[in-house]
């Protein structure tokens, strides 16, 4: 039996490119970290080979002793890490990741074309929320369930929740959803309590972004609102890739959603669950209730504040002013350019962060903004002085995105993209400097 090294050169020689660039580039990725090596280790180990459907001491096959201890302990590691009482909630750590979480919520306590309200897409929410076009179903949540999106407030970049309350009063949806992907600001969970209260509807919030937050208790939390709590694993909680349901253990609608959540998991959508990941899981977890990851979720949102700070120095506009987590909307269009043009011209100078539609955006193709977060590049030691120059650096990029638009003028995104990835684009040692 060989190593990698021996076993696969090629596809050795793919990682340790991919790991060069995790390390020389600025990870701006507001959805991105690295996790810990002991993590990696869990993941890489021998749990991946044991098939486990089913629940701990409920298995569909033998030699479950082992992985039954490691489930219970990731379930009970998972509940302690956010402050729950193991009577009044409970957790399935099996999701393979976000978008099937919330699939297995929404396939436990809805029936097909139920209504849902979710943030849209173009203004922060996630594709699994619900997103469709005026031409298409576009996820999957909106082909199976009836999707009404709520929006924000496009003059304070805030969720619109009088526009919500109406909605929803029409509407009458089953199921409302609070969480984003690219919203900078706390969701206000008793206003969408009693938005869901009034309607009949069950409140979900999806922390996926915000969960290692969440669990350092540096901003709201949305336990003391909500029924449901989904999440990812492997972004500010800074786990292996995975996904997590945390669910109210009394009923809720006259629904037990410990039962629902549990069989819509398995067998409703899963097989066998990725015991590896659950392995890596129970290790962030731990990790997520030391005095050390509080201070790394505090430095997380300083963080991201001294970069807020440095980019409104700088004159740019923020989606709502500012930020109270791990991420900033930058609008550009006060300046004449798009996020695709400064997301590749800071590519070139292995600065990582994505293009992002802003409220009032009209083509998703070529959205108004970038977003940044701060995680990644927390883990890595940077604090408030790096992140000011960052800023810094990216303001370069946006001038030099400005000085290439003009040099490639009235070109399209794609003719510019072509324009400053050929060898002759006249800038190019700016921008690999
Ligand atoms: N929910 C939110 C709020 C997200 O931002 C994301 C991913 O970015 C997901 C769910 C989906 O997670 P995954 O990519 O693991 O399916």
């Amino acid at each position: 039996d060989h190593g990698l090294s021996e076993a696969d050169p090629e596809v050795r020689a793919i990682i340790n490119k991919e790991k060069e660039r995790q390390f020389k580039s600025l990870e701006l990725i507001a959805s991105e970290n690295f996790t810990s090596r002991a993590v990696m280790e869990a993941v890489g180990s021998c749990l991946t080979n044991k098939y486990s459907e089913g629940l701990p001491g409920k298995r569909y096959y033998g030699g479950n002793e082992y992985i039954d201890e490691l489930e219970i302990l990731c379930q009970m590691r998972a509940l302690a890490a956010f402050h729950l009482d193991e009577n009044k909630w409970g957790v399935n750590v099996q999701p393979l990741s976000g978008s099937p979480a919330n699939f297995e919520v929404y396939t436990a306590i809805l029936n097909p074309h139920d209504r849902i309200m979710g943030l849209d897409l173009p203004h922060g929410g996630h594709l699994s929320h619900g997103f469709m076009t005026a031409k298409r179903r576009v996820s999957g949540t909106s082909i199976y369930f009836e999707s009404m999106p709520y929006r924000l407030d496009e003059s304070t970049g805030l969720v619109d929740y009088d526009m919500l309350e109406k909605t929803a009063t029409l509407f009458r949806p089953k199921l409302i959803i609070c969480g984003a992907s690219a919203y900078p600001r706390d969701f206000d969970y008793p206003r969408m309590r009693k938005i869901a209260d009034a309607v009949g509807a069950f409140l979900m919030m999806d922390m996926a972004h915000i969960s290692g937050l969440v669990a350092a208790s540096v901003v709201a939390d949305p336990f003391e609102y909500c029924d449901i709590v989904t999440t990812t694993t492997h972004k500010s909680l800074r786990g292996p890739r995975g996904g997590m349901i945390f669910f109210k253990k009394d009923p809720v609608l006259g629904v037990d959603l410990e039962s629902a959540i549990n069989n819509a998991v398995f067998p409703g959508l899963q097989g066998g669950p990725h015991n590896h990941t659950i392995g890596g899981l129970a290790v962030c977890l731990q990790h997520a209730q030391s005095p050390e990851f509080k201070a790394y979720q505090n430095q997380v949102v300083s963080n991201c504040r001294a970069l807020a700070r440095r980019l409104v120095e700088l004159g740019y506009a923020l989606v709502s002013g500012g930020s109270d987590n791990h991420l900033v909307l930058v609008d550009l269009r006060p300046l004449g350019i798009d996020g695709a043009r400064v997301e590749k011209i800071l590519d070139m100078a292995s600065i990582t962060l994505n293009k992002n539609s802003v409220p009032g955006d009209k083509s998703a193709l070529v959205p108004g903004g970038i977003r940044i977060g701060s995680p990644a590049m927390t883990t890595r030691g940077f604090t408030e002085k790096e992140f000011t120059a960052i800023a810094d650096f990216i303001h370069e990029g946006v001038q030099i995105t400005i000085e290439a638009k003009g040099l490639a003028s009235g070109s399209k995104v794609q003719e510019f993209l072509k324009f400053v990835s050929s060898p002759d684009f006249p800038l190019r040692d700016k921008v690999s400097n």
